[in-house]
């Protein structure tokens, strides 16, 4: 059986930190996932087919990586796409606090899900895609902080 992970979030944009999560899982799937969800209570700064762009971009010589977006709950999605693993980066105590909740809510949900946790690498602990856009919408230049290639304007 395929061994398939979803790697749920807004992706908003997509930073460093996200892709060093994604490049580092990639050895221990067949497929990864990444999936934006569409929440209809968040605004987001960058459109959802734009996000999309920046991660087909990123990771267009990547086989095992699928670009998706869904709406409604992450475990639902899993089971539409035979997905049996969850994967999420942990930076601080704040993120375990609430991956921890959510995890452990996910697993009452759907049994046979596993979260799986990347711990961030040390460099990439500062970057959130909130810093990218707040220098974004103040006219800096993001650049160290988001993938190769990006073209925000
Ligand atoms: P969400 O809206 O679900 O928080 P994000 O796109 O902000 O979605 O994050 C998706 C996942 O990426 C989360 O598990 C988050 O902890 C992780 N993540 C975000 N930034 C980093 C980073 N700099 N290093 C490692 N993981 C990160």
């Amino acid at each position: 059986m395929k061994k398939i992970a979803v790697f749920p979030g807004s992706f908003d944009p997509i930073t460093r930190g996200h892709e060093n999560i994604i490049k580092r899982a990639l050895p221990l799937f067949d497929q990864i996932i990444i999936a934006i969800g569409e929440n209809q209570d968040k605004k987001s700064f960058f459109p959802l087919e734009k996000r999309i762009g920046f991660l087909n971009h990123v990771f267009k010589n990547e086989p095992g990586i699928v670009i998706a977006k869904y709406s409604g709950l992450t475990v639902e999605f899993c089971k539409k796409v035979d997905a049996g693993y969850i994967l999420r980066g942990l930076r601080t105590s704040a993120d375990f606090e609430f991956e921890r909740s959510i995890g452990q809510v996910n697993k009452k949900l759907l049994p046979n899900i596993e979260t799986v946790f990347f711990l961030t690498t040390p460099e990439f602990t500062a970057i959130t895609s909130s810093v990218v856009r707040d220098i974004i919408r103040h006219g800096g230049d993001p650049s160290q902080f988001v993938p190769d290639g990006l073209i925000f304007s």
